[in-house]
């Protein structure tokens, strides 16, 4: 068992920049720790060691991903003691540029009570790997999971939220992961004026939506044309959604983010 990060390092007119570096390895701090797993890096040397990694590799924009994890004992009560290794490549948007096919998953997401939603932990991804394969097996782009009351809650690898009348909807925090990208959004939206509202989803409510999207540090702000079979009719470019795309992607390219380590 195991507990992972992955973060985006982006080509900047400062030279490579991890976005939101800090924040990602807090992150996977806190999910060793809800985990018991032993992680002795401090956030600062994980931050040096992936500006080192980078360079080694001379990359100048990666996806970066972080993996502590128990690997010898064969008890279920094993060692806390933990492996590390960290992994960079040149990776485009995870789910590509179009916007997306999306399928409602009958693949739930589990119970907070079981597994901890706000930790990025190696297992619980098993049922979100087996959403988004079954949802491409049956001729869509990806999955959009519920949680077992039956509320929207995220995507397999990202956070989701709609938009309707120019107004953002988003499930609370509870039983989805907190997105850095999704606080990002929130953040932007704020600051470009659309009001942002965090409630409870049912998938009913996205028949009224005007246009709906995923944000993560791997898909970045990903549209979505149509759930379960019903289109979105606005065109993308008109949309909320798109301008807070457009706003992310300065962000994220042109910002000399503070909480860089230059070596
Ligand atoms: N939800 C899940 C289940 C994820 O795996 C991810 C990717 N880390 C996200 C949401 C988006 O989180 P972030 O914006 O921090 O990458």
């Amino acid at each position: 068992y195991g507990v992972f990060e992955g973060v985006r390092a982006y080509e900047t007119p400062y030279g490579p920049r991890m976005f939101k570096a800090r924040k990602h390895f807090e992150r996977l701090k806190q999910s060793a720790a809800s985990l018991n797993i032993d992680l002795n890096y401090s956030v600062e040397e994980l931050i040096e060691i992936s500006y080192k990694l980078l360079d080694k590799n001379n990359l100048q924009s990666a996806y970066i991903r972080p993996l502590a994890y128990v690997g010898e004992n064969m008890a279920l009560s094993s060692t806390s003691e933990s492996h590390f290794l960290i992994a960079a490549w040149d990776w485009a948007r995870y789910l590509g540029n179009d916007p997306l096919k999306v399928m409602i998953s009958p693949f739930e997401k589990p119970n907070p009570k079981s597994i901890p939603t706000h930790a990025k932990v190696c297992g619980y991804y098993a049922t979100n790997i087996l959403a988004t394969k079954d949802a491409r097996s049956k001729g869509f782009d990806e999955a959009l999971m519920l949680d077992s009351k039956g509320f929207v809650a995220e995507g397999p690898g990202t956070n989701f939220f709609y938009e309707k009348d120019g107004a953002l909807y988003t499930p609370p925090l509870g039983n989805i992961l907190p997105g850095i990208t999704r606080a990002t959004v929130l953040e932007m939206a704020t600051e470009l004026g659309f009001p942002v509202y965090q409630k409870q989803i049912l998938p009913e409510d996205l028949f009224d939506a005007d246009i709906a999207f995923f944000t993560g540090t791997a898909a970045e702000i990903a549209g979505i044309r149509s759930i379960g079979g019903h289109e979105f009719t606005m065109p993308w470019e008109d949309t909320a959604a798109y301008s807070l795309f457009l706003a992310y992607r300065q962000k994220v390219t042109h910002s000399d983010h503070q909480d860089c380590v230059i070596i």
